[in-house]
């Protein structure tokens, strides 16, 4: 076990997480369809695919993030392209100019994610969007790190707290985007950012956890 891997030896984990979201293009769709237009997954799919196509192969971690931010910010449509977009960027530049990723870095990375997703979109734990996912996530991973774990068991526990915060929206009645509308009849099913931010967590966290064994 090491506490850090090479920033420059991010593409497997872009090509994974490229590989999550095109794999549960149908799910995602499926999850958005029940309170929301059923474009999740199409939508994230496609802009995943894109930055796959203009991916070198040799990107770095931090390149790789902002390739993908950039894409998604331009590409897609939704509510998500300008979201997710920014907070990939918003990840990328929390590593730029760092050679080794540590747990200190990837703290900082998904704070910066929480603070754009909450610059931009204004939500709060319990509106039923993805950040009902990354809180808890990010709660998680900072208690673990405080708590003298390594970093891949910070990274088990971020996606343990993630997962739980996704299962939590069920029971919610969405306060922001399209699924607001429906007011008390959006509960009883998840919420399909916080599905696929627990997707995104998930991934990444099994990616790193390779080049951290
Ligand atoms: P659209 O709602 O335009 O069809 P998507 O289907 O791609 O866009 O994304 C829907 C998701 O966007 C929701 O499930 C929710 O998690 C997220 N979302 C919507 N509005 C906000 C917001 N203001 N802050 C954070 N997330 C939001
Ligand atoms: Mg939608």
């Amino acid at each position: 076990m090491v506490e850090s891997f090479p920033n420059s030896s991010g593409t497997p984990i872009l090509e994974d997480l490229v590989a999550t979201i095109t794999e549960n293009r149908s799910y995602l769709s499926e999850v958005d369809g029940a309170i929301g237009d059923g474009d999740h997954g199409i939508n994230m799919a496609k802009g995943f695919k894109l930055t796959k196509e203009r991916m070198s192969g040799e990107e770095s971690l931090s390149d790789g993030l902002k390739l993908l931010g950039k894409t998604l910010m331009e590409e897609i449509g939704g509510a998500m392209g300008p979201l997710y977009g920014s907070v990939f960027r918003a990840m990328a530049r929390a590593c730029k100019d760092v050679d080794e990723i540590d747990a200190e870095v990837f703290e900082q990375m998904l704070a910066g994610a929480y603070e754009k997703i909450q610059d931009l979109g204004e939500a709060k734990v319990g509106d039923k969007t993805l950040v009902d996912t990354l809180d808890p996530a990010l709660v998680a991973f900072r208690e673990a790190r405080e708590s003298g774990k390594s970093f891949a068991d910070a990274l088990s526990a971020m996606v343990e707290a993630a997962e739980k915060g996704k299962e939590s929206t069920k029971e919610l009645v969405a306060k922001k985007g399209r699924a607001a509308r429906l007011g008390e009849r959006s509960k009883g099913v998840l919420d399909a950012g916080a599905t696929s931010c627990w997707l995104i967590l998930d991934s990444l966290a099994k990616s790193m956890r390779k080049l951290l064994a």
